[in-house]
């Protein structure tokens, strides 16, 4: 088995694991509202709350980048804005 993590520390980088089941397709990336569903099938979407507009995959990668910022931070590893 491939030691993903000790890959990262060799090139100076951190690897932390997201929870599978955490949702990153239907939580609006500018104001965190959670949506009850999300179908496969809708690829932009406007948020209820804050109105933003999204494109579904870049408001997932957003959200992933996002959940990997707050876990270095809770880590207590300091980390730029990108
Ligand atoms: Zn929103």
């Amino acid at each position: 088995m491939v030691d993903r993590v000790a890959i990262a520390e060799e090139a100076g980088k951190y690897l932390f694991k997201i929870d599978q089941w955490f949702a990153s397709s239907k939580t609006c990336s500018t104001c965190g509202e959670l949506r009850d569903d999300m179908p496969l099938h809708i690829r932009k979407w406007a948020c209820k709350n804050c109105h933003a507009n999204h494109d579904r995959d870049v408001n997932a990668a957003n959200n992933i980048k996002y959940q990997g910022l707050k876990m270095l931070m809770a880590a207590g590893l300091s980390v730029s804005a990108y």
